[in-house]
């Protein structure tokens, strides 16, 4: 389930796009305009912004723009909508560093497909998608962790945790990175939260030879490991 936000001041464009998205599982806001857009964002971080060219008062190109130059929104996808179908506003929107570009009037199936190849491409621990590293598999849909000596039982931070990492498995998060895509930007909790989470994951792990996957990268952060690539002290 991504948390999708739609900025469109018509609402039954806005309706109905939000039915959709909702009847695909995802948790939508609305936003009429580039002042309750922000005000949304500030608040809480979506996975993915579905953006409205035209807008009364601040359009949205220059709404994305501003996102992409602020760090804490610099990497949020945006798929842009619009009217225009204008090549050159094509360029410009591609420009100002949107993810995909559809024009009005669009079929909403396209739209899902589009949205989807986005989350896919950049938030893809927001889709419902089975993953799995080494002999570690993970199924969000019935919330199971399979290991080859049988099923592993984790508390629901832990899952939400271990299937983070196994999203982006090799690479080091940073305590205060895990805790946005983990635990929410919005939320307010101490980095050694994460710790201690870390630790309950491995203790999770410790029987079936995989708690080692999870490293410790010093100064830096965590990583899960390929087992091939794991280190022997991890
Ligand atoms: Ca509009």
């Amino acid at each position: 389930m991504a948390h999708i936000l739609i900025v469109e001041d018509e609402p039954a464009i806005a309706e109905l796009v939000a039915m959709n998205l909702r009847h695909d599982g995802h948790d939508v806001r609305i936003a009429g305009h580039a002042d309750e857009a922000q005000r949304s964002v500030q608040a809480e971080l979506p996975d993915l912004v579905l953006l409205d060219w035209m807008l009364p008062g601040e359009p949205g190109i220059s709404l994305a723009r501003r996102w992409r130059a602020d760090a804490r929104t610099r990497q949020m996808p945006i798929v842009m909508l619009t009217a225009r179908s204008q090549e050159s506003d094509v360029v410009q929107g591609l420009d100002v560093g949107a993810d995909d570009y559809l024009a009005k009037p669009f079929s909403t199936a396209e739209l899902l497909a589009r949205i989807r190849a986005v989350l896919r491409r950049k938030a893809p621990e927001s889709l419902d998608t089975a993953v799995q590293v080494g002999p570690l598999k993970l199924d969000p849909t019935t919330m199971r962790v399979q290991a080859p000596s049988g099923a592993v039982h984790l508390g629901p931070t832990e899952f939400r945790l271990l299937r983070y990492l196994m999203t982006y498995p090799e690479r080091v998060h940073s305590r205060s990175q895990l805790l946005d895509r983990v635990w929410g930007d919005h939320v307010f909790i101490e980095e050694r939260t994460v710790d201690v989470h870390i630790k309950r994951l491995r203790d999770a792990l410790a029987d079936t030879g995989c708690a080692t996957m999870i490293e410790t990268v010093r100064g830096a952060g965590y990583r899960l490991a390929k087992p091939a690539l794991a280190s022997q002290a991890g």
